[in-house]
């Protein structure tokens, strides 16, 4: 079991005097950067001219600056852009300006990870990685609690990056809920690995694939919505309040006994060999090497990808079914 770390363990005062320069202000940027404000420290936004978040920011407050500038004033310097877009504007804007002593941060390892970017031996590199959107990291943090944070180092120069890095979860809410330490490997092949077998890939083929067997077997479509995506939400919220055996004990025991013979069925030895091989592309860095190509090529696959999964059946039928199910925000 790994060692959590609480408020009691962090010490703001390592960051004193210090500056945080936070670069982006997206769904990470505006949570972390007000946390970090509202437990008093010293905070500067670095952000691109005329782009959409310069207005939030001021919005809540405060006045970016540039990117470069943001770097030069920065003591801790934490990258907030899309993974995709962080090595040009690293390369170009921010590297110029990380002098020996600084400290490069992260709230996800990619980058540093699969060395798309290579700091300079003479800086500090850490990771703070929340384990929730922005929104409910700054809600929570309101609230007086925190989401859970990983930790990690990943060049540590001064000899301090660790305290630097529970100081910077502390400020963002993160050491209330508790902090893990990990490696930019771990964070970064685990969240590969779940949003592409479990949470993203996983699940949505998973659903796709009980929808059109109804389907396909002459059942109406508005039916297979219901029973393979709508009512997946019931599931996983018991799951996430009681673990597996809260969800068994909530439904009926027909419900539980399909569950657990014919489950094992679905998710047989050949997924699971599947998996491991979708965790090999991942450590070896095929897949990081796909994604970076697919991106610079301009991405072209990627959103015919998304195109031909827009136009899907359940797609229509489950748009047609939320808009008269008021109770749901519909997106
Ligand atoms: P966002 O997509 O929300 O970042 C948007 C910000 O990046 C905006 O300020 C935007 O500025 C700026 N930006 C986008 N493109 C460019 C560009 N080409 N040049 C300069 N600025 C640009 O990112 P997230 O907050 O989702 O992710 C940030 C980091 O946090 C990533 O490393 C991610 O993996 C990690 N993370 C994200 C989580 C999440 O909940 N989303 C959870 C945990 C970690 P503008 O308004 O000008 O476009
Ligand atoms: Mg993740």
């Amino acid at each position: 079991m790994a060692t959590m770390y609480y408020d009691k363990d962090a010490d703001l005062e390592h960051m004193k005097g210090k500056k945080v320069a936070v670069i982006g202000y997206g769904n990470q940027g505006h949570a972390q950067t007000q946390n970090l404000r509202d437990s008093g420290l010293d905070v500067v936004i670095g952000l691109r001219q005329g782009g959409p978040s310069h207005e939030s920011a001021q919005a809540h407050g405060f006045e970016p600056v540039s990117i470069e500038d943001a770097t030069k004033a920065g003591d801790i310097v934490h990258i907030l852009l899309p993974d995709e877009v962080q090595v040009g504007v690293y390369e170009k804007q921010i590297a110029p300006h990380l002098k020996k002593g600084k400290t490069l941060s992260f709230s996800h390892g990619f980058n540093i990870h699969f060395k798309e970017i290579v700091p300079p031996e003479d800086v500090d590199v850490i990771m703070v990685a929340p384990k929730g959107p922005g929104n409910l990291v700054r809600s929570e943090y309101v609230k007086g609690g925190g989401v859970p944070c990983l930790i990690a180092v990943h060049q540590n120069p001064s000899g301090t990056a660790k305290y630097t890095a529970l100081a910077y979860a502390k400020g963002i809410g993160g050491t209330r809920g508790g902090v893990i330490e990990t490696t930019f490997a771990e964070e970064t092949e685990t969240d590969l690995f779940g949003e592409q077998a479990v949470l993203c890939g996983g699940i949505s083929a998973l659903i796709k694939a009980g929808f059109d067997t109804l389907v396909e077997a002459g059942y109406q479509p508005e039916l297979a919505y219901f029973e393979c995506m709508h009512e997946v939400k019931l599931i996983v919220d018991l799951f996430y309040e009681g673990g597996l055996s809260h969800m068994r004990r909530a439904v009926s025991n027909t419900a539980e006994y399909g569950d657990l013979t014919r489950g094992p069925r679905v998710i047989d030895k050949s997924v699971r060999k599947e998996m491991k091989k979708i965790l090999e592309e991942i450590q070896d860095g095929k897949f990081a090497k796909e994604w970076v190509e697919e991106n610079k090529a301009g991405g072209e696959n990627f959103n015919y990808l998304r195109r031909k999964e827009e136009d899907l059946l359940i797609e229509k039928v489950g748009k047609e079914l939320r808009q008269k199910m008021h109770w749901i925000d519909a997106k």
